[in-house]
C-alpha cells in the first residue's frame, strides 16, 4: 500500500511537472527547474535512443513500435483479466443487460477502431500537390509563423505546419508526435487522437466501475472484511477486481488531465506545439523586449548587442532568424509599440472562437484524400 501510495505521488508530480513546469509565470521557481532537469533526463535518454536506433533503420523502427505495442499489449491483457475473473461474478441484473454488455462492446470495439485510425491515418503530410494551397489556407502571423523552407522536404512551410524528425517529414496543423501511437498528429488524425483520448478514459473508467461493482456484490459474503482484505485475502477474482479497479483509479484522472488540456487548447485556438510557441512570445512580453514596428510591420525583440568598439548597445531583431531589423541609432526614426500584454495587444489570428476551432480541426477538414 505504501509502495503503491508513492508510486502514485511520484507519477502524479512527473505528469504536473510536465504540464505545468514550463508555464511563463513559473519561470525562476523550483518547478521549472525541475522541468528543466526532467526534459534534460529525457533528452539525454532520447539521444542515446536516438543514438543506438539510427545506427541500425531496422532496430529504429523495431523500437518505435515497442511502446504502441506495449500499450495494446497492456489493454488486451487488462481486457482478458476482465473477462476471465471480473465478467463471470457481475451481480445478475449487469451481467443479463442488453444495455451494459452493449456498452462494453462498444467501448472495446470503439477504442480498437480509433487506435487504428491515429496510428496508421496520415496526419496530414506536406507535398509538393498539397502546399500551395496550403500555404494559401495557413498564412503566417508573424509572431510564431514566418514565411519559411523546410530544406529536408525542399518544400515551402505552410504556417502551423512542422518537419517531424522521427516521421521525416512536415506535416500540416502539427500537433505533437505521439510516441504512444508511432505517428504525428496533425490537420488529418487530430479528430481520431481526440477520440482515442475520450475512448481510453471511457474503457478504463468503465471497467473500473465494473470492478467495482463485482467487489460490492461480493462484500456481501464477506460483510466482517474491509475492502483492503476482501481485495487482498480472499479469491483471485476479488484479487484482479481490485487491482483492475485501482489501475483505473490511477490512469482515468491522468487520461482525463490530457483530454482537458485538448479541450482547452481548442478553446484557445492553438496546438500543443503552438502552446509552446505562445509560452515564448509571453514570456518576452513579461520580460517587457516585445515591439511591433509599425513603418515595418513587423514585431522585434529588443535586445543588448556588443558592437565592434566591444561597447553595449541596444538593437531590435527579427523574432524568426534573430537577424538585426533596427540598431539603437535607427530606432528615433520608427514608431515602437512596446506589446504589455499579450491578451490586449496580441491577435492570435488563428483563433476562431471555441466552436469553431471544434468544427475546423475535428469536422470540417480539408483534404479528405
Ligand atoms: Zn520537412
Ligand atoms: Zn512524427
Amino acid at each position: 500500500m505504501f509502495l503503491l501510495g508513492t508510486l502514485i505521488i511520484v507519477f502524479g508530480t512527473l505528469v504536473a511537472v510536465l504540464l505545468f513546469g514550463d508555464q511563463p509565470r513559473f519561470r525562476g521557481t523550483w518547478l521549472h527547474r525541475l522541468y528543466k532537469a526532467v526534459n534534460r533526463a529525457n533528452g539525454n535518454a532520447a539521444h542515446w535512443v536516438v543514438g543506438f536506433t539510427t545506427g541500425n533503420p531496422i532496430v529504429g523502427l523495431v523500437s518505435r513500435w515497442l511502446i504502441p505495442l506495449f500499450y495494446v499489449g497492456i489493454i488486451c491483457f487488462c481486457v482478458n483479466l476482465f473477462f476471465s475473473n471480473v465478467y463471470g461474478q457481475l451481480p445478475v441484473l449487469i451481467k443479463n443487460s442488453i444495455l451494459y454488455n452493449f456498452w462494453i462492446a462498444v467501448s472495446i470495439a470503439a477504442l480498437g477502431a480509433s487506435t487504428a485510425l491515429v496510428t496508421f491515418v496520415d496526419p496530414g503530410r506536406v507535398t509538393a500537390s498539397n502546399v500551395h494551397q496550403a500555404t494559401t489556407i495557413f498564412r503566417p502571423n508573424g509572431l510564431i509563423f514566418f514565411d519559411k523552407q523546410c530544406f529536408t522536404c525542399n518544400l515551402p512551410k505552410p504556417a502551423r505546419s512542422k518537419h517531424c524528425s522521427t516521421c521525416h517529414k512536415c506535416v500540416l496543423l502539427y500537433d505533437h508526435h505521439c510516441l504512444w501511437v508511432n505517428n504525428c498528429i496533425g490537420l488529418r488524425n487530430y479528430r481520431w487522437f481526440c477520440a482515442y483520448l475520450l475512448l481510453n478514459v471511457n474503457l478504463m473508467a468503465y471497467g473500473g466501475v465494473l470492478c467495482f461493482w463485482m467487489l460490492q456484490a461480493q462484500k456481501q459474503q464477506y460483510l466482517q472484511l474491509g475492502w483492503w482484505k476482501l481485495i487482498t485475502s480472499t479469491t483471485e477474482h476479488n484479487r484482479i477486481a481490485g487491482i483492475l479497479a485501482i489501475l483505473t483509479a490511477i490512469f482515468v484522472p491522468i487520461t482525463s488531465i490530457f483530454t482537458v488540456l485538448h479541450v482547452r487548447y481548442l478553446y484557445l485556438g492553438v496546438t500543443t506545439s503552438e502552446a509552446d510557441k505562445w509560452g515564448e512570445i509571453e514570456h518576452l512580453v513579461r520580460l517587457g523586449v516585445l515591439f511591433y514596428i509599425e513603418e515595418l510591420e513587423q514585431f522585434a525583440e529588443q535586445a543588448t548587442m556588443m558592437d565592434r568598439k566591444g561597447d553595449y548597445t541596444k538593437a531590435y531583431l527579427a523574432l524568426d532568424d534573430e537577424s538585426i531589423l533596427l540598431t539603437a541609432e535607427e530606432e528615433p526614426k520608427y514608431t515602437m509599440r512596446k506589446i504589455s500584454l499579450v491578451e490586449h495587444d496580441l491577435v492570435n489570428v488563428y483563433d476562431q472562437g471555441f466552436w469553431n476551432n471544434v468544427q475546423d480541426r475535428l469536422f470540417r477538414i480539408p483534404w479528405t484524400t
